[in-house]
């Protein structure tokens, strides 16, 4: 199987595809922060690990940033993404190989942070001074009636989990496990929702 051949992607080749694009575009720069996407989201997935959180939240704290590299995607699985941010697009490109709880926890990760900044006074003040700036563009903290809204989430906190580990996963030089030790488990997640 060539994981470059764009135009096909299919639940044999998801997982492999996807450990292209931590190989390839994993150094790339998380605007702002000391660390790298690529050791970004594998401190996300590390930290939902040590603290025996199942397989659906380590694969969505892995995967919650994948959103930026949906160029890479093939373009039938761009449309689904189309003029969308990168919490909504990645949710978007990963809902046909893993089940809505994943997918719930990638494309409300922005969301969530405007609502812990509206819920939680403690939580802004954790929060790293890109994540500040970039919480303006994001539409800053939530209304009451988008918090009302929010709470009729179904995996409202598994969300939030999720959110509080990608907020934590940006310090210089944590040493991880690599996407390898992690692509078992995304597999045993795309195929039990393939026959499930
Ligand atoms: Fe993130």
């Amino acid at each position: 199987m060539t994981v470059r051949d764009r135009t096909k992607l299919d639940a044999e080749s998801i997982v492999d595809f996807i450990a292209d694009i931590f190989d390839r575009r994993g150094a790339d720069s998380y605007l702002g922060e000391a660390v790298t996407m690529s050791e970004h989201m594998l401190q996300s997935a590390y930290l939902a690990e040590q603290v025996g959180a199942d397989d659906s939240l380590v694969a969505a704290a892995l995967l919650h940033d994948i959103g930026h590299y949906t160029s890479e995607f093939p373009p039938d699985a761009q449309d689904q993404g189309i003029d969308n941010r990168h919490d909504v697009a990645g949710a978007a490109v990963l809902a046909p190989y893993f089940p809505k709880r994943v997918t719930d926890c990638v494309r409300y990760h922005v969301p969530a942070k405007r609502y812990l900044c509206a819920t939680d006074p403690g939580y802004f003040a954790r929060l790293s001074e890109a994540s500040v700036l970039t919480l303006k563009l994001q539409g800053g903290p939530m209304s009451p009636s988008e918090i009302e809204d929010f709470h009729k989430l179904a995996n409202l906190d598994d969300i939030l989990r999720v959110r509080i580990w990608d907020d934590a996963a940006k310090v210089a030089g944590r040493a991880t496990p690599s996407f390898a030790h992690y692509a078992p488990l995304l597999q045993r997640m795309v195929d039990s929702h393939r026959t499930g």
